[in-house]
C-alpha cells in the first residue's frame, strides 16, 4: 500500500531526483519541477562517500556512476612545506560496506545527469524552466503553482516534496524561518587535468588557506580546492579569479605545482561561501516536506551533503510506500530516522570548520571523523 498516488517534487538536484526515481519505481505518478532550463553542465567535481554510494546502488545507477567516477580507499595528509611532505595516509572507513569503494570522486554534472535520466526513464515527468512560486494545502492534497514559458500553471498533488536547495522557496512558503548562515569560509574550486601522482584526496591543513585539497574524478581529471576566509569575490572577472587561485596556490607543492600551472580560464574556477543550517524539528507542514539542502546544510569538511540528501529521499519514499496514510505517525517516523543523523553530520562538519577557523592544533579531528563514519556506516 502506498500513502500517495501523485507527488510533485520541486528541484532536480540529488535529493529531488532520488525521490523521483524511487516514487516512480513504486508506481507513484511523479512530476519533477526545476527553475533551470535543463540539467546543466555547471560545476566541477564532487567527493562521494561510501554511504552515498550505497544509496546510488539502491537508486539503480551504480554501474553507470562507477563508469564515470574514480574510486579510492585512503586519505593523504600533507604539510604546507616545499616538499609537500606526506604526514599520514589514513585508510578511509568503508561506510557503504565492504563491497563498495570507501570514496569516489566524480564530475558533478555527470552524477546530476545520470540521476535525472534514471527518473525520466522510470516515467517521472520533468518540467524544466518551471519555477515554483506558491502552494496551498487542502485536507487531502496540495495545489502547487509554478511559472513557466506559458505563464502561471497549477496542479494538485497528494504530496509535495521541496528539494529546492539552500534558499528553498518551499521552506519559505511553509513559514519555516530557518536560513543558511555563512560560516566565515569561502572555497575556490577548479577542474583541471589529473597529475599522474594524484590517485586519492590529499589535504593540506595550513599555509595561507585553511585547506588545500584535490580529488580525482576520472583517469584524466581532478578537482582542486582552496578554502580561505570568506570574501566578496563576486566582482572578480574570470581572469582575476584564475590569478587569485593561482596566487593562493603558490604556497602548496607536490601535485599542486602541476595543478597551479594548469589553471586557466577553461578550469571552471568558481568561488562559493560555506553555510550551515538545520531545521531542528519537523521538516513537514501538513502534506509538504522539505529534504536535502532545503532542510540542512553544512561546510563540506567531511563531504556528506550529497549523502544526506540522497538518504533523506530514500527514507522518505520507503516510509511513504509502506504507509497507508499521510499522517502524524509517518512524519514522526521520518523525523526519528533523519533528524538525529542530519544533526550529527551538520554539527560535526561545522565543528571541524570551527577548529580550522580557530587554528586549534589540539582538536581531535580523527576522532570526530571516525565517530561520524561509524554513524553513517549504519544504513540510514
Ligand atoms: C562548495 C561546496 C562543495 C561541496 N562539496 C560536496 C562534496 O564534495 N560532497 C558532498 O557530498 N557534498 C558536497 N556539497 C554539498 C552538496 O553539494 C549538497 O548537499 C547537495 O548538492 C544538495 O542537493 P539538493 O538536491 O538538496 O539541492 P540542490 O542540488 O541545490 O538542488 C536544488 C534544485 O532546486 C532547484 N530550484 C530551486 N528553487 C526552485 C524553485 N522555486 N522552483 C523550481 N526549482 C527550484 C534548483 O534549480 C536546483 O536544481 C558541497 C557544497 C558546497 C557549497
Amino acid at each position: 500500500m502506498t500513502a500517495v498516488r501523485s507527488v510533485g517534487v520541486v528541484g532536480t538536484g540529488f535529493a529531488g531526483a532520488a525521490a523521483a526515481i524511487l516514487l516512480a519505481e513504486a508506481g507513484v505518478e511523479v512530476d519533477l519541477f526545476d527553475a533551470k532550463t535543463d540539467v546543466g553542465a555547471l560545476g566541477s567535481g564532487i567527493t562521494i562517500q561510501g554511504n552515498a554510494c550505497r544509496a546510488l546502488v539502491r537508486l539503480g545507477v551504480w554501474d553507470e556512476v562507477r563508469q564515470h567516477s574514480y574510486p579510492f580507499e585512503e586519505l593523504g595528509l600533507r604539510a604546507p612545506d616545499p616538499a609537500a611532505t606526506v604526514i599520514a595516509v589514513i585508510p578511509d572507513v568503508k561506510t557503504g560496506g565492504p563491497d563498495l569503494p570507501a570514496t569516489i570522486g566524480m564530475y558533478r554534472p555527470d552524477l546530476a545527469r545520470i540521476l535525472v535520466e534514471r527518473a525520466e526513464a522510470l516515467g517521472a515527468r520533468i518540467h524544466w524552466g518551471a519555477k515554483v512560486e506558491n502552494l496551498s494545502q487542502g485536507d487531502d492534497d496540495v495545489e502547487l503553482v509554478w511559472q513557466d514559458a506559458d505563464g502561471l500553471q497549477r496542479r494538485r498533488f497528494d504530496l509535495v516534496i521541496g528539494a529546492d536547495g539552500l534558499h528553498s522557496t518551499v521552506r519559505a512558503l511553509l513559514g519555516i524561518d530557518v536560513q543558511p548562515r555563512r560560516n566565515g569560509m569561502g572555497i575556490w574550486r577548479a577542474f583541471v587535468p589529473r597529475p599522474a601522482e594524484v590517485t586519492r584526496t590529499d589535504l593540506v591543513y595550513g599555509g595561507p588557506c585553511y585547506i588545500a585539497g584535490y580529488c580525482p574524478t576520472s583517469e584524466d581529471r581532478i578537482y582542486a580546492y582552496l578554502v580561505e576566509d570568506a570574501q566578496d569575490r563576486t566582482t572578480l572577472p574570470p581572469e582575476e579569479q584564475v590569478a587569485t587561485m593561482r596566487r593562493l596556490a603558490d604556497a602548496y607543492h607536490g601535485p599542486w605545482d602541476e595543478i597551479r600551472a594548469s589553471l586557466g580560464e577553461d578550469s571552471r574556477v568558481n568561488y562559493t561561501w560555506f553555510t550551515e543550517h538545520l531545521i531542528d524539528g519537523p521538516w513537514n507542514r501538513g502534506r509538504v516536506v522539505v529534504i536535502g539542502d532545503a532542510a540542512h546544510s553544512c561546510p563540506p569538511t567531511i563531504a556528506q551533503g550529497a549523502a544526506m540528501s540522497l538518504e533523506d529521499a530514500l527514507v522518505l519514499v520507503e516510509l511513504l510506500v509502506a504507509a497507508d496514510a499521510v499522517d502524524d505517525g509517518l512524519w514522526q517516523r521520518f523525523s526519528e530516522r533523519r533528524l538525529p543523523r542530519a544533526r550529527t553530520v551538520v554539527e560535526a562538519s561545522s565543528q571541524l570548520a570551527n577548529w580550522l577557523l580557530a587554528h586549534d592544533r589540539d582538536a581531535d579531528v580523527p576522532g570526530l571523523v571516525r565517530r561520524v563514519a561509524t554513524l553513517v556506516g549504519q544504513p540510514a
